[in-house]
């Protein structure tokens, strides 16, 4: 208080009046009162004083010559520090149309005259705190705003009873909306959130207003511009005492920046910055939770070891540029032939990225999950390689890359990363000591993973001769009708000393051994003869889809050996439709072309099998003379719930439909699955609703029914 006192006493006042007299007892006053007075005759002369000497503040008197009291007035609230400056008007006239006028050009209060001399210091200093206080609150709102609006900072409150918002300055500002142009209401602010995030954010708040919930949620913002925002906000509801809502306050708080310099952050810390690829972190963390999932789903996982060959000639003798470059190229082949592998074809939502990391300098990791047997990993480990086979132009230099590869498996050679790690790099060691450009499996597996193969190549060799092999028939249904449209074959292998094979595990084997040529052809002879013997016995005639695998089709003898077949039977080639996957007809269309034409000259129907897991181009498409696309099982499978898998499906439907082609969704397995694909105009369906793949005897059973209807009602 006394060093407030002391404030005012030093407070210069500037007293201006066209009478001497007044000014002089003014002085005496106001000095006895301890303060400091400069003097001006009229109102001219107090604006030079004011810029000159600038006082705490101004006793102005109304009535002067040259220039009067309120021009005065409003001449210093346009002055530099003029409008914090407090004037107190000193007028002759007690009247309120004068104190009215002096309040209008800008004065802080009035002094009626006469003037009582002993008061007056009182109310200068008065005044003069008055103005303090509301300039150190002035000086903090601001301080605040600015303080805001470097935090990106916004408040809202929210009067329920009156339904009245207000929005801060900060929080307009994070809404997009111009100054002073803020949103009327809750309303208008919840259209701006984005339609995935409203719902939550919605309930969230409803939940706050019946005290259920604590308000605090972070979201997405589309901004009038349509630019993306992210926004942190909170909110706290007061309630009156019958426990209604009376009062919410909120503060909305601009995260965008944050969030992506921290996507930023974690980009630079789990990404390699010359090939793109995720680092040896990521790959750390990935193992771990692969590994995690491997364990409950009892998988195999593998890990490859990729260390391009002779890597360091490469940059000695052509510089680290072009090693680079050189590197940025083989990952991108990595990612391609690991991408274009059936084993993890379709990428899932989690990891759309392939699964291949550089783990430094010239090492690549490649980790698969999921895999359905150990031996799955050979194949991606041969696309690997003749994916690296091709030559590399780099700086207009012809270069090759070979690499050597480490494989280990879990859980045969370890159940935790550093085990599994540390024998791939011992088997990629290995592959190097070999002679390089080569792969190895650490040796406990690959001893018994190659003696397992080696086992049944020698056992599937003997599997046709000794009649192992058969033929089973899985009814195709028109989805409208009902009604049985045809049959796909597919082979079985009952081995006489390891079971039943699935066709999943031997055809691979079949294709990587060459055998997939004499049982490919057994099963189109087979399926032939099964036609034409049911039309011997008078049965409707039905067409048979045979599956052909991409080595089958390469084979420059296919479309001989299938008109030759086609004689030999009499079967009419429009009975005969070939299944090919995606793959085989897309790996180089222009020359599978040919042959697809050549099929379809001769009769025979075609149509792309599992379709949706490769890379199809609809302008290569259209030139191939195909009937039908089948739905991948894996699109049908999660129908029709699955937003994606919907959304494929559709896609595919409608595509096919524009291209005259018809489709089949293969993997049909409920009720719900069977309305959606009827809904949306699938031509045909085919899977477990209706039957399994049977023998060709209990196939004749949907003849005699041909609504196969009666299956499902069967069952059930
Ligand atoms: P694909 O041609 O896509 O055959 C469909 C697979 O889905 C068959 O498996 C069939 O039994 C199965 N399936 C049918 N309905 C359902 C269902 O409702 N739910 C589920 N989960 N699965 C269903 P399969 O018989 O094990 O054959 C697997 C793959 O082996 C075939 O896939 C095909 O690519 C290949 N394959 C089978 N037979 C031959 C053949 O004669 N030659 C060649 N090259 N490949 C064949
Ligand atoms: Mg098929
Ligand atoms: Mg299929």
């Amino acid at each position: 208080m006394r060093n407030l006192e002391a404030l005012d006493r030093k407070s210069r006042v500037l007293v201006v009046d066209d009478d001497m007299m007044l000014r002089l007892l003014m002085r005496e006053s106001l000095e006895q009162a301890g303060f400091q007075v400069i003097e001006a005759e009229d109102g001219s002369k107090a604006l030079q004083c004011f810029v000159e000497t600038p006082p705490e503040i101004v006793l102005m008197d109304v009535v002067m010559p040259n220039m009067d009291g309120y021009a005065a007035c409003a001449a210093l609230r346009r002055l530099p520090h003029g409008q914090d400056t407090p004037i107190l008007m000193v007028t002759g006239h007690n009247d309120v149309e004068s104190v009215h006028r002096a309040f209008e050009v800008g004065a802080t209060d009035f002094q009626a005259k006469p003037i009582n001399w002993a008061l007056l210091g009182y109310r200068v200093r008065y005044i003069l705190r008055a103005s303090r206080t509301y300039r150190a609150l002035k000086n903090s709102e601001a301080r605040l705003a600015k303080a805001q609006k470097m935090a990106r900072l916004g408040h809202w409150d929210w009067n329920v009873s009156e339904d009245r918002w207000h929005f801060s300055d900060g929080a307009c500002r994070i809404l997009g909306f111009p100054q002073g142009d803020c949103p009327p209401n809750r309303e208008a602010m919840l259209k701006l959130i984005h339609p995935d995030d409203r719902d939550h954010v919605f309930q969230l708040f409803a939940a706050a207003l019946r005290g259920e919930e604590k308000y605090e949620i972070e979201y997405r913002l589309v901004l009038p511009d349509g630019t993306p925002h992210i926004v942190a906000e909170q909110a706290e509801v007061s309630f009156n005492k019958q426990a209604q809502p009376e009062h919410v306050e909120g503060a909305l708080q601009d995260f965008t920046e944050r969030r992506q310099a921290e996507a930023k952050i974690q980009h630079l810390a789990y990404y390699d910055g010359l090939t793109g690829l995720p680092n040896r972190r990521m790959f750390s963390e990935q193992v771990a939770f692969a590994l995690r999932a491997a364990r409950r789903s009892k998988k195999p996982l593998a890990l490859l070891f990729v260390d391009i060959d002779n890597f360091k000639s490469i940059n000695d003798s052509l510089g680290h540029g072009t090693g680079d470059k050189l590197l940025r190229q083989v990952a991108d082949r990595l990612s391609l032939s690991v991408r274009t592998s059936d084993l993890v074809s379709r990428p899932d939502k989690e990891s759309p990225a392939p699964p291949v990391f550089r783990f430094g300098g010239d090492e690549f990791t490649v980790l698969l999950a999921n895999l359905q047997y150990e031996q799955d990993a050979l194949l991606v480990t041969r696309r690997i390689r003749s994916g690296l086979a091709e030559r590399f132009v780099v700086g207009g230099h012809d270069l090759f890359a070979t690499a050597s590869i480490g494989i280990t498996v879990y859980p045969s050679d370890g159940d935790d990363l550093k085990t599994l790690l540390r024998n791939a790099d011992s088997a990629m060691h290995h592959a190097k000591q070999k002679g390089k450009n080569t792969f190895e499996f650490y040796t406990e597996s690959l001893t018994r993973i190659s003696i397992e193969r080696m086992n049944m190549e020698a056992k599937l060799h003997r599997a046709m001769e000794q009649g192992e092999l058969k033929l089973f028939f899985q009814p195709k249904v028109e989805t409208q009708s009902g009604r049985l449209a045809g049959a796909e074959a597919l082979l079985r292998w009952n081995s006489s000393t390891l079971g039943s094979v699935s066709p999943a595990r031997f055809i691979p084997l079949a294709e990587e051994t060459g055998l997939i040529i004499p049982i490919g052809e057994w099963a189109l002879r087979e399926a032939c003869g099964q036609m034409r013997a049911w039309e011997a016995a008078g049965l409707p005639s039905v067409s048979v889809a045979v599956n052909v695998s991409a080595r089958q089709f390469q084979h420059s003898d296919l479309s001989k050996s299938l008109s030759d077949l086609l004689k030999e039977t009499g079967l009419r080639p429009q009975c005969l439709e070939l299944e090919l996957t995606e793959s085989t007809v897309m790996a180089d269309v222009q020359k599978q072309n040919l042959m697809l034409q050549s099929l379809s000259e001769m009769g025979v129907r075609l149509s792309i099998d599992d379709f949706g897991t490769g890379y199809s181009s609809l302008s290569q498409l259209r030139c191939l003379p195909l009937d039908a696309l089948k739905i991948d099982q894996s699109f049908v499978r999660d129908l029709p719930g699955d937003e994606d898998s919907s959304a494929i499906t559709l896609a595919i439907i409608a595509m096919a439909h524009g291209l005259g082609l018809r489709v089949v969704a293969e993997g049909v397995s409920t009720e719900a699955q069977l309305a959606f694909l009827k809904e949306h105009g699938c031509d045909y369906v085919q899977g477990y609703l209706f039957s399994p793949p049977v023998p060709a005897p209990e196939f004749v059973e949907f003849f005699d029914n041909p609504d196969l209807g009666f299956c499902r009602r069967k069952r059930s």
